[in-house]
């Protein structure tokens, strides 16, 4: 079996940048995704595709295959009082906001001043160049659940829920 649209994919992975700092990896057993059905990052489903349990890959994809280039009209001057909170606002704080187009996205504060707050809205991995190193632990046929949920119910796919 390789991987294919409509496959349930499990993989051990590291991910790092260009300097070699892990970003994330897969802790025991593995990460499971459905295959075609976008729950990875584009680069990275394709170049899976095609490949069978036990290969190896080691894939560097650019931000445009991945989470995209940084967007400097996504970073913002507000002042402080637009912030509805009595909590300090800090550096390196995330907030959840609509983007003017509807979707979700996560605003980074990066600057406070005395009146001022900087927040940037592109994703923290906009324009990082990402390095994974993959091995493919396991492929399966997805059920029909998983198919019309768009994502996998884990490994024996059996979960009952309601998504
Ligand atoms: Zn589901």
């Amino acid at each position: 079996m390789t991987i294919a649209e409509n496959k349930v994919v499990t993989i051990d992975y590291t991910l790092t940048d260009n300097s070699g700092d892990v970003i994330d990896q897969s802790v025991d057993g593995g990460f499971s995704y459905l295959h075609g059905a976008e729950n990875i990052i584009p680069g990275l489903e394709q170049r899976l595709a095609g490949k069978s349990v036990g290969e190896s890959l080691t894939v560097t994809i650019p931000p445009e295959e991945a989470y995209g280039l940084r967007d400097d009209a996504l970073k913002q001057v507000v002042p402080k009082e637009a912030f509805d909170t009595q909590d300090e606002i800090e550096v390196g704080q995330q907030f959840h906001a609509q983007s003017p187009d509807d979707k979700p996205m996560v605003i980074t504060v990066v600057a406070v001043e005395d009146t001022q707050i900087t927040i940037d809205g592109n994703h923290p991995l906009a324009g990082v160049e990402l390095n994974f190193e993959v091995k493919i632990i396991d492929i399966r046929d997805a059920s029909d659940d998983e198919i019309s949920h768009g994502h996998t119910h884990g490994a024996d796919g059996h979960v009952d829920h309601d998504a």
